[in-house]
């Protein structure tokens, strides 16, 4: 995007003047393992229930605003009442309403990079200020102590368990630390709780913790990116207070339809992330195996990517999409991860694309070829 003309710039509030809009500018690649989408295929069946879903979808009407069946389906997945849960334009959306509801000006944020910088984006929004209490440099390991410290001035503290991009769990003891620690709103993000163990999720803490909240999406193992699906769970006041703040109209009535078709299906759902798993065992083993004799590190990860750290990162990624028409994430620009690359697990035959081009690559740029 070219930058904004200077008498635009005077118009705006002046602390979202250095904004820009998101794009990725994703090159098109034949294989894509850069967002952490569901790249498997999805069934006959299942394709052909969302056919019927949206057949009955009435477009000339506004829809249900707060998805009333959506989330009385949703509510039952969990176990929990439907005014613990609020159906979402993508967790995305969720979170910064969050935000938006509690957070604020003079009001802190409190998270733990390397993380998910859309926290940060939307804190700034609502001018909230950010606290980073940032992880371990070599292990990427939360620091509990500092966290509690920082919390209890927080408006917001938020983790990212699975967290993106470094993969890793955070432990349900420490959840109800920072929820105990805090006078504010803890938000557990787990859009990749999917595809870590049955005992990952904080979700059992709800019951106890009432200024908890877990955010939750359709964008990965459900394979619904381009349907903008996420939602909220909580106690009936932290949900009936994000509630007030959204776009009456966010989740368009096309996304609830396919939304309860979805979670009608999700036995498929289970056997896919069940596969997925097994599939980021592989990859990780094959990069592991690279790893022994090629300068490359490989970090742990309970989630649909694994993150990478080898030299030259940047100059890999561009190989790989240039060369080998593979596209990965690059984040080695972003502090704390100097030499960080992010790939989604794919299916077998993108991985072993991405495998075959990352092994001739990093081999020639481990002898100094290929600059
Ligand atoms: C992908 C992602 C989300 C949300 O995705 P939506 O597509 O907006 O539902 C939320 N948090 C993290 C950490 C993610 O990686």
């Amino acid at each position: 995007m070219a930058a904004l003309p200077e008498g635009v710039r005077r118009l705006m509030r002046e602390d979202l003047r250095d904004l820009e809009p998101y794009d990725p500018a994703f090159s098109k690649t034949e294989v894509n393992l850069s967002a952490n989408e569901n790249t498997w295929s999805v069934s006959r069946e299942r394709l052909e229930a969302f056919d019927l879903a949206l057949a009955s979808v009435e477009l000339n009407r506004y829809p249900d605003p707060l998805a009333g069946e959506l989330r009385a389906a949703i509510a039952r997945r969990h176990g929990l009442e439907p005014g613990q849960v609020l159906a979402c334009n993508g967790a995305d959306e969720g979170l910064f309403n969050l935000l938006l509801a509690f957070g604020g000006p003079g009001r802190e944020v409190v998270v733990a990079s390397p993380t998910f910088e859309e926290y940060r984006n939307f804190a700034s929004l609502v001018a909230s200020p950010v606290v980073d209490v940032r992880r371990g440099e070599r292990d990427f390991a939360l620091d509990g102590n500092a966290l509690a410290r920082a919390a209890r001035r927080a408006a917001v503290t938020i983790l990212c368990s699975p967290n993106n991009p470094t993969g890793d769990v955070a432990p349900v003891e420490l959840v109800r630390r920072l929820h105990d620690a805090t006078p504010g709103v803890l938000l557990v993000d787990e859009a990749y709780i999917d595809f870590a163990g049955p005992s990952a999720s904080a979700e059992p803490l709800l019951a106890e913790c009432e200024r908890l909240v877990i955010a939750r999406t359709f964008s990965k193992a459900f394979s619904l990116a381009g349907a903008r699906l996420g939602y909220l769970l909580g106690s009936p006041g932290l949900i009936g207070a994000i509630a007030s703040v959204r776009q009456i109209y966010s989740v368009n009535s096309v996304t609830q339809a396919i939304g309860l078709a979805a979670l009608a299906a999700e036995d498929e759902v289970a056997a896919l992330v069940d596969a997925i798993v097994d599939e980021r065992g592989r990859l990780e083993g094959e990069l592991a195996r690279l790893g022994r004799t090629l300068p490359l590190e490989v970090f742990p990860s309970e989630a649909n990517f694994l993150l990478l750290r080898l030299p030259h990162a940047s100059r890999v990624r561009e190989r790989l999409r240039d060369e080998e028409s593979v596209l990965v994430r690059d984040f080695s620009y972003a502090p704390g991860l100097a030499g960080c690359l992010r790939v989604s697990v794919g299916t077998p035959e993108e991985d072993d694309r991405f495998l075959a081009g990352f092994e001739r690559i990093l081999a020639e740029e481990a002898v100094g070829l290929g600059r």
